[in-house]
């Protein structure tokens, strides 16, 4: 795919840009830039450019605007220690971009396009990553369906766009975040969209949120659909669950049974966790086995993990049943050395023995 490169005339002013970034928050502001790309049934990919960052012009009648046919990816770029930038696994977002895509019924973009729009885009607004480490530039790729129309039908017509915007530390990783269990709601069933990156998804969990914010919680932790039992995920991270101290300890995530989004982060701690000496697991834990095991210690930490946060600790769970705290409620060790770790390899500053950085400069 050829990228016209058409970059905003009209720069952010270097102090404001500074000011911009040291604001930190996510999503707050976002670059110069974005690049746009169109997609047409029988015509393929065309018109791709990179330009000033700003409003979309869509017909009231644009297909996503009513049915939500669109996907996204989450992503980022690191600083790194001889003051280059570098992406993390960005084939993977590339990869799983085109699964969500199949799934919601969207074209798929080849990944090397995928990957060259991303860099584009990075280098053209690389004033705007942040220097300090634990914060980064996010890159949000998406793709929505834009056919004018109202019939019910996947589109001919699609938009795929990438917009990048500085972030600080999503949560305060020194503080764990409280979680409600929810019985009630559901975010994914067998056969559902739950394993592509879609934003029915989220749409749907908001509800789920607002109660959980009620119940004096930051996050929902989502079970199965069908015995409301097995533990899937919680908000839009993947979750951890530390078995035993020290070296001994064995690192446990549910398994991906179709209805979990398959996190990189999460593929990510896997290798990490063999790298540093502890054992790896994926299998199905239960509210019941979650509600005995911190009760008996035998669960020591508990953590969620995403692009945007990296690591987070979990403390307490709170649900209709009750209400129950991992270890003393303060981030677990393990947590914080898998955490920096990971934040190490993606800086530059801990080897990255399996090649997941890309640099950008
Ligand atoms: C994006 C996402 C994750 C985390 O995926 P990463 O690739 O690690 O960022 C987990 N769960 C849901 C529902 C998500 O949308």
């Amino acid at each position: 795919m050829k990228i016209i490169l058409n970059p905003n005339s009209n720069p952010t002013s270097d102090a404001s840009r500074e000011e911009k970034i040291a604001a930190g928050g996510f999503g707050k502001y976002y670059t110069d830039n974005m690049v746009v790309a169109e997609w047409i049934e029988g015509q393929g990919w065309s018109d791709a450019e990179l330009k000033a960052y700003g409003p979309l012009s869509l017909d009231p009648a644009t297909s996503v605007l009513h049915y939500g046919q669109e996907i996204f990816e989450g992503m980022k770029a690191y600083t790194q220690p001889d003051g280059g930038v570098s992406l993390f696994r960005p084939t993977a977002n590339a990869e799983r971009f085109n699964r969500s895509a199949s799934r919601m019924a969207l074209p798929e973009i080849p990944v090397d396009d995928f990957v060259e729009a991303v860099v584009a885009l990075v280098k053209q607004d690389i004033k705007w990553v942040p220097k300090i480490v634990g914060e980064s530039l996010y890159i949000r790729p998406f793709m929505i369906a834009t056919e004018i129309g109202l019939g019910v039908r996947p589109s001919n017509h699609a938009t795929f766009l990438v917009i990048t915007t500085p972030t600080s530390a999503y949560f305060d990783p020194s503080k764990a975040v409280t979680v409600w269990i929810s019985t009630e709601f559901v975010r994914a069933a067998k056969g559902g969209t739950g394993a592509a990156k879609t934003g029915g998804n989220y749409a749907g969990s908001l509800l789920a949120q607002k109660q959980a914010a009620a119940e004096g919680c930051d996050q929902v932790v989502w079970l199965d659909a069908i015995e409301h039992r097995w533990v899937e995920e919680m908000g839009g991270m993947n979750l951890y669950f530390v078995k035993g101290e020290g070296k001994d300890a064995t690192i446990f995530t549910p398994k991906l049974t179709g209805t979990l989004l398959a996190g990189i982060t999460r593929d990510s701690i896997l290798t990490v966790a063999q790298d540093l000496g502890y054992k790896v697991e994926e299998g199905m834990i239960s509210t019941d086995d979650w509600r005995d095991g911190v009760a008996s210690g035998e669960i020591t930490e508990i953590f969620a993990c995403g692009t945007a946060a990296v690591v987070s600790p979990v403390g307490a769970a709170k649900s209709a049943a009750g209400t129950w705290v991992t270890g003393d409620g303060e981030p677990g060790k393990i947590t914080m050395e898998i955490r920096n770790h990971l934040l190490g390899i993606q800086h530059g500053t801990i080897e990255d023995t399996h090649g997941w950085n890309v640099r950008v400069k």
